[in-house]
């Protein structure tokens, strides 16, 4: 199983030069093996995703959202765009909504928001709006699922093949407790991709904007015996040493970790 990081930035993409160690791009990222390609959100790393695809083209593409704020679905028509009519495409969510999923995703990408026909461009996407928390496949990927503290809601997804597997855990607000219902999603799971957005000091004056500290990641990823723990959504005005310096922090903390990188591939 192949992790590649198309974007670790949260809230909105960083511009500029000392940002190009961690990167600039918005959440995306891409698990493959074999005909299936599960992307975990369609940030603005999703349009390099989609550019990549149109050399490198793939039979499945399972796209599964975490929720539906901008950072997270910028990138979508850029990653269909790329994908290309010979893939078979499908867009997940775990949210329990009311409104069907296809409504949400047509008004995001339909004037006056976005200039192409949504028929045109989803037109031969298959929909699939999954209960909180529900369990469900992807081609030959399983996909487990948990609620996270979010406004508005999120979804923390576990994405295994065979014994092995990612969890990916993204805009939440967590407790240096973590709440049963994550301990058990990410038990034992290789690689641990978790909200780091805020230090301790920002996330004491930001309460309820959900997100979390690495020392709530690394809590998390002791009490589920995770193998390896990624710090993710990177507070866009956090700049490449401040990220180093916080990713030697989050090491003493937790032996192996690191803060995610735009580019990088973890193999499991
Ligand atoms: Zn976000
Ligand atoms: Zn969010």
């Amino acid at each position: 199983m192949e992790v590649r990081i198309w974007g670790a930035r949260g809230s909105y993409p960083a511009s500029g030069a000392r940002f190009s160690e961690f990167g600039h791009h918005t959440p995306c990222v891409a698990v493959s093996e074999g005909d299936d390609l599960v992307v975990l959100d369609a940030g603005s790393g999703a349009a390099a995703l989609g550019e990549y695809l149109r050399e490198n083209p793939v039979r499945r593409v399972h796209l599964l959202l975490s929720h539906f704020h901008h950072d997270h679905l910028m990138g979508l028509p850029f990653l269909l765009f790329g994908a290309g009519e010979q893939a078979a495409i499908s867009i997940h969510t775990a949210l329990g909504s009311d409104v069907p999923l296809q409504t949400t995703i047509d008004t995001l990408f339909s004037a006056p928001f976005f200039p192409a026909d949504p028929a045109r461009l989803l037109g031969r996407v298959a929909f699939c709006a999954h209960p909180v928390g529900a369990d469900f496949a992807v081609g030959d990927f399983a996909v487990r699922s948990a609620p996270l503290d979010h406004p508005g809601g999120s979804a923390a997804f576990r994405v295994s093949r065979g014994r092995t597997s990612v969890v990916y855990a993204s805009d939440l607000e967590a407790s240096l407790e973590p709440s049963t219902a994550l301990v058990a999603l990410a038990l034992k799971t290789d690689l641990l991709i978790h909200d780091t957005m805020f230090t301790r000091q920002e996330s004491e004056a930001r309460r309820g904007w959900g997100h979390a500290t690495f020392e709530a990641a690394t809590a998390l990823a002791h009490a589920a015996s995770v193998g390896v723990l990624a710090g993710f959504h990177h507070n866009p005005l956090h700049d490449d040493e401040m990220l180093r310096a916080r990713e030697r922090d989050l090491a003493a903390l937790c032996e192996g970790a690191f803060m995610a990188r735009e580019g990088q591939v973890i193999r499991l």
